[in-house]
């Protein structure tokens, strides 16, 4: 029986467990993957206030030793789904199943997937969603960034320091990223925009060898031969496990406000998988805090 169970141990996960334990609490962070959530594949962040400059991997790592240092325990273990009908709430994995006085929910999001045919087939064989995981993969060769937010400019502007051409393929005339880097990027010599097009169509054997876009305007449509294609058009809650148990809105995002709290009792959320206009490191730490402060505060009342 634990006070709080986490479940997810990004950035959102691990500060929640940080002010859990500093409060006195027993805290159990279930987690499916790694820890460190999405920030890992971050090369350097430069916008967390009080840190000039540190790499994904390296806070996350400082932030995972100061949960365990204060006594966290972490298992890597799926949640399949969370049982609230009494006080004393029942997490469930495929192996086991845990109770707790309170859950936070901190699962974070995933990568969009852009929905075409033979995406799943070429993951990892041409398709990526991680510039700078997979990019040196293609050193020297013709690659394709989708999408027009930060991280695909972003990715676009890392992949055309050692890529040989890169095609940025975005569906709007206007990029929804910011316009430094856009102004960067038109500076690049081997960057290329295909603006107003969406890709169709990708196309190879065992390996991606070239993409199909087609322009919005005229319809007409075009073959771009690519090595690899990052797709980088947004990202998407993982929030099915909680699918029919708490309120979410129409993208999947649990509906919380600035408490963090959801409309399960005992039941918190935290970080890029709850409703919320800023999705910044920055944001989910403080989402962490405040999750399991109240959920804190919970404890003493019910
Ligand atoms: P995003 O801002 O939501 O942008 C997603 C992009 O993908 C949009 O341009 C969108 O087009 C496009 N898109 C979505 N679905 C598509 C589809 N099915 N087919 C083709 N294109 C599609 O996502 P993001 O770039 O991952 O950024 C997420 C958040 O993190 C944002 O708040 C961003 O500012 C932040 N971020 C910040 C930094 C930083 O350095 N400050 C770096 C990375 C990310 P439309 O524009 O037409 O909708």
């Amino acid at each position: 029986m634990y006070d709080i169970i986490i479940v997810g141990a990004g950035p959102a996960g691990l500060s929640a467990a940080v002010y859990g334990l500093r409060a006195g609490k027993s805290v159990l962070l279930l987690e499916k993957e790694s820890y460190g959530g999405q920030i890992i594949n971050t090369p350097e962040i430069e916008n967390y206030p009080g840190i000039k400059k540190i790499s994904g991997y390296e806070f996350a790592e400082n932030l995972y030793q100061q949960a365990v240092d204060l006594g966290a325990k972490l298992l890597y273990e799926a949640v399949t789904a969370i049982e609230t009908e009494k006080e004393i709430k029942k997490v469930l994995t495929a192996e086991n199943e845990y109770l707790c006085k309170a859950v936070i929910l901190a699962t974070g999001a995933r990568h969009r997937r852009l929905g075409i045919e033979r995406e799943e087939e070429f993951a990892g064989r041409g398709v990526s969603y991680c510039a700078t995981c997979d990019g040196m993969f293609f050193k020297g060769k013709d690659v394709a960034v989708a999408g027009g937010g930060n991280t695909a400019l972003q990715d676009a502007l890392f992949l055309s320091n050692y890529c040989k051409k890169v095609y940025l393929i975005h569906r709007r005339e206007e990029f929804r990223g910011e316009k430094r880097l856009a102004d960067a990027l038109r500076e690049k010599e081997n960057v290329e925009f295909v603006l107003n097009c969406q890709v169709t169509a990708l196309n190879g054997e065992n390996t991606l060898t070239s993409v199909t876009v087609r322009d919005k305007n005229t319809e007409k449509e075009k073959e771009l031969f690519v090595n690899g294609i990052f797709i980088a058009v947004g990202q998407e809650p993982q929030s099915q496990i909680v699918q029919n148990l708490i309120d979410t809105d129409k993208g999947g995002y649990i509906i919380s406000g600035e408490d963090c709290d959801t409309n399960c009792s005992g039941v918190f959320t935290a970080g890029d998988c709850r409703t919320k206009s800023i999705r910044q490191l920055a944001t989910a730490v403080s989402d962490g805090a405040v999750a399991a402060l109240k959920a804190c505060e919970y404890m003493e009342t019910c």
